[in-house]
Formats: structure tokens, C-alpha cells, sequence
């Protein structure tokens, strides 16, 4: 996962709330007037409580017909193109770049409620609640939540993953490879927890095995190439790899999957020697 700034502060949610807050129908108009103040006050405390103080974060309870009306704010009002809110949607998937801040791999083309609002609709607008995804990682995590820290994946505006901890295992069979599995290496860190929620929440096993075997499959040649030459060649070629990738990020898939061949580099060898029999 990649840190990502938010080019737009939660202070900004009153400018927010009155461009979305254009509901001229009943029930939709009182139930919005009702809540603005929750709505309000609420975003302008999600700095305070999140990540790290979730549990300590006083959020309101609705009911089931109020959540589904609040939820229009964002559903009619911010994430449709041409609606009011829209400019704000544009803004915040702007804070991603190039790529989903989760994955890595993918365009991020949608918003992710780190917060669900189908439990806190309150939050359906604030900035700071909005990250930036690929498809594919929003359908993963689902609306799953907690208010345990450790129960809940990393937050791309506010976490920084210092420490190294994404490993792969490559499962080889002499000339195939049936899977790569992702796993925390770092047991010993207090975080190894939250390590194993963020992987598990975003199914990120699923999502990488289609880049790990196109990367492989795309480096074949030249990994057979060098170890022709010699062993050692074709190691100090993946270290410099795993080396690279690390400094894009060393929790990518990219970097785990050459820290994984570098440690099965014998087994790595017998399948590329194998690979062409
Ligand atoms: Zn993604």
C-alpha cells in the first residue's frame, strides 16, 4: 500500500454539504435538515478518532430507513457524473495517481468508503472517509468494518507501512508454477495483525496472481538467458530487481515476488531449466 495526500481537507465539508444538499422532495429534504449538524460535526472529527482512535470515535447510531435517505447524498448527489458533488469525486480520485493506492496494479476508478456508509451514513461525504480504488479492491472489501484498529486495513492518507512485511511463496512444481502465496514475514512486528486484516480484507492473494505469472512469464527468457551463463548471474539479476522494486514500494507485490525468488532460487532454476523440456 502507498501513502497518498488528500488534496481535499474535511474542513472543506460545509462547502461540500451545501453543493450536494440541493433535495427539494420530502423525505429526503427534512431528514437531510434534521441531520446536517451530525453530518457536519462528525466529519470535521474523523481526523481526531482515525485511524488509530476508531473505538473512541463517538459516531451516531441511525435507523435503517434514515441510513438509506442520508446515503442519497452521496449516491444522487456526489458520485453520479454531471451531479453537484461530482467535482469533489473527480478531486479525490485525483489523490490516487497513476494507480490504486492498495493494489498497485490497477487505474483507481472508483471511491472507497474506508468507514462504510451503510452503517455510518454520516461520513458518505467526508473527504477524508473517501480513498480512491480500483474496481476490483472496492468489490473485495465489501463493507466490511470494525473499530479495532487492528481489524481494519491500512488508511492510504493517514499510515505509512515502514516496516517490511509482504512475502511470497511460489509454489513450484519442477517446470510449473501453481501459485504464488502472499503471506506477513514479519512476525515479530506489533503490527502483524493488521498486516494479515489489510491482505486478507482486499483479497490481495486473488488479485496478484495474474501479475505475478505475467511478470514470470515475461522474464523468462532473460532469466534463462542468465542463468545459461551462470547461477550467480541470474541471482545478482533478481536482487537488483527485488532492490528496485523496493523502492517503489516494498510492500508491492513486484518486490515480494523477487524477495520469493531470490529465497526459492534453487527451485526457480530447476523450473526455468525445465520449463522449455
Ligand atoms: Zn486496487
Amino acid at each position: 500500500m502507498r501513502k497518498i495526500k488528500n488534496q481535499l481537507d474535511s474542513s472543506r465539508i460545509q462547502e461540500i454539504f451545501d453543493t450536494c444538499n440541493t433535495f427539494i422532495n420530502e423525505p429526503m429534504k427534512s431528514i437531510i435538515f434534521k441531520n446536517k449538524n451530525i453530518i457536519l460535526q462528525e466529519s470535521k472529527n474523523y481526523n481526531l478518532y482515525v485511524p488509530k482512535m476508531l473505538d473512541k470515535y463517538p459516531l451516531t447510531n441511525f435507523a435503517k430507513a434514515e441510513i438509506d435517505e442520508i446515503k442519497k447524498l452521496y449516491t444522487y448527489k456526489f458520485s453520479p457524473k454531471n451531479s453537484e458533488g461530482r467535482i469533489y469525486y473527480d478531486l479525490l480520485l485525483s489523490n490516487a495517481g497513476l494507480s490504486c493506492p492498495i493494489c498497485g496494479c490497477a487505474t483507481a476508478n472508483t471511491l472507497d468508503h474506508f468507514i462504510p456508509k451503510t452503517k455510518y451514513p454520516q461520513l458518505c461525504i467526508t473527504p477524508n472517509n473517501l480513498i480512491p480504488v480500483c474496481s476490483n479492491c472496492n468489490e473485495k472489501k465489501q463493507i466490511k468494518y470494525s473499530n479495532n484498529y487492528l481489524e481494519v486495513p491500512f488508511h492510504p492518507y493517514f499510515e505509512e507501512m515502514n516496516e517490511k512485511w509482504l512475502e511470497c511463496k511460489i509454489v513450484f512444481d519442477v517446470s510449473k508454477i501453481y501459485k504464488y502465496i502472499f503471506y506477513c514475514g514479519n512476525l515479530t512486528s506489533k503490527l502483524v495483525d493488521k498486516y494479515k486484516v489489510h491482505l486478507d480484507i482486499y483479497k490481495l492473494n486473488d488479485t496478484f496472481q495474474g501479475y505475478c505469472n505475467s511478470e514470470i512469464v515475461s522474464s523468462n527468457d532473460r532469466h534463462r538467458r542468465l542463468l545459461d551463463i551462470s547461477k550467480e548471474e541470474l541471482i545478482a539479476f533478481i536482487k537488483e530487481t527485488a532492490k528496485d522494486n523496493e523502492k517503489v514500494d516494498c510492500n508491492g507485490w513486484k518486490a515480494a515476488l523477487y524477495r520469493g525468488l531470490e529465497r526459492q532460487i534453487d527451485d526457480y532454476c530447476i523450473y526455468l531449466k525445465n520449463r522449455y523440456n
